[in-house]
C-alpha cells in the first residue's frame, strides 16, 4: 500500500530523512508521531509525491517515486484523500461546491457528480448544510467536510496531516471516530499527529519518527 524504501529527502539547507524505511499494509490503521519538526508532513508530502526522495524510492498506490510521470500525479492524488489541520476548503464556494469541485476535474457526469456529493455528504450528517459556506461551520463541521471531500473519490489511502490540532479534545475524538469508521470499510488510514493524548485514547499502529531520520514502528501497548 505504501512503502518507503532508503528514502533520503533534504530541503536545500535543511535535511530531513537520511535513511527512512516504512511499509504500511492495505487496511491499516496508524498513527504517525514524533515531535514538531521531526518530519510528518514531508513525509506526506512525499506519500502524494508532492517531493520525491533525493535518493531511495516511495512507493504509493502503486506509483513509484522512480518512475511517475508529471502527467499521472492527478491519477495518484485520486487514490489518495488527504486531510489537513487548515481544512482547506474553498472559502468562495458552498459545501456542496467545495465536494463537486473535486469531482468536477475527474470527467464524471453531473448527474454521477450529484448522487456522489448526497451520498458523502449525507454518510457525514452533513446533507443539511450543504448549501451553507464554510465560515459558517464550527472546525469539526469544517473538517468532516474535509473528510467527506477526501473520501469521495473512493481513496485507498486517507492521509491526515494533524486532523486534531485546530479542535478541541471532544471534537477531535469524533474526527478520529470518522476515521476509524472509514478505515474499517477497508481504507487504510494514516495519521500524522504531535497530541499524544489522542495516540494514547486510541488503540492503534504506531510509526514514530525519532530524530528525523529513522523510523520505528512500535505497536500500543495496553
Ligand atoms: P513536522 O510536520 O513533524 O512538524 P516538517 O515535516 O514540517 O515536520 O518539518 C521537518 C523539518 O523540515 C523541520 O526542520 C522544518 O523546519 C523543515 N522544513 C519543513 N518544510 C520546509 C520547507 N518548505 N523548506 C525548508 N525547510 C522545511
Ligand atoms: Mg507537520
Amino acid at each position: 500500500m505504501l512503502t518507503f524504501k532508503n528514502v533520503a529527502f533534504s530541503y536545500q539547507t535543511q535535511p530531513v530523512f537520511a535513511d527512512l524505511n516504512l511499509s504500511i499494509e492495505n487496511g491499516e490503521f496508524s498513527f504517525l508521531i514524533g515531535k514538531s519538526g521531526s518530519g510528518k508532513s514531508t513525509l506526506i508530502r512525499l506519500v502524494y509525491m508532492n517531493y520525491l526522495p533525493d535518493a531511495g524510492e516511495v512507493i504509493a498506490a502503486g506509483y513509484s517515486s522512480r518512475t511517475i510521470k508529471s502527467k499521472e500525479l492527478p491519477y495518484l492524488r485520486r487514490r489518495l484523500g488527504i486531510i489537513f489541520q487548515d481544512f482547506k476548503l474553498l472559502q468562495n464556494r458552498n459545501i456542496y461546491d467545495n465536494l463537486a469541485f473535486v469531482l468536477g476535474a475527474t470527467g464524471v457526469s453531473s448527474k454521477e457528480i450529484k448522487r456522489k456529493v448526497s451520498d458523502v455528504l449525507t454518510d457525514a450528517g452533513l446533507f443539511h448544510m450543504r448549501f451553507k459556506m464554510p465560515d459558517e461551520l464550527s472546525g469539526g463541521e469544517k473538517q468532516r467536510v474535509a473528510i467527506a471531500r477526501a473520501v469521495i473519490n473512493d481513496p485507498v489511502l486517507i492521509l491526515a496531516d494533524e486532523p486534531t490540532g485546530n479542535l478541541d479534545p471532544e471534537t477531535a475524538d469524533e474526527i478520529i471516530e470518522n476515521l476509524k469508521k472509514i478505515n474499517s470499510k477497508g481504507t487504510t488510514v494514516l495519521i500524522a499527529t504531535h497530541n499524544y493524548e489522542i495516540v494514547k485514547r486510541n488503540p492503534a499502529k504506531i510509526y514514530k519518527l525519532e530524530d528525523g531520520k529513522s523510523l520505528v514502528a512500535v505497536t500500543k501497548q495496553k
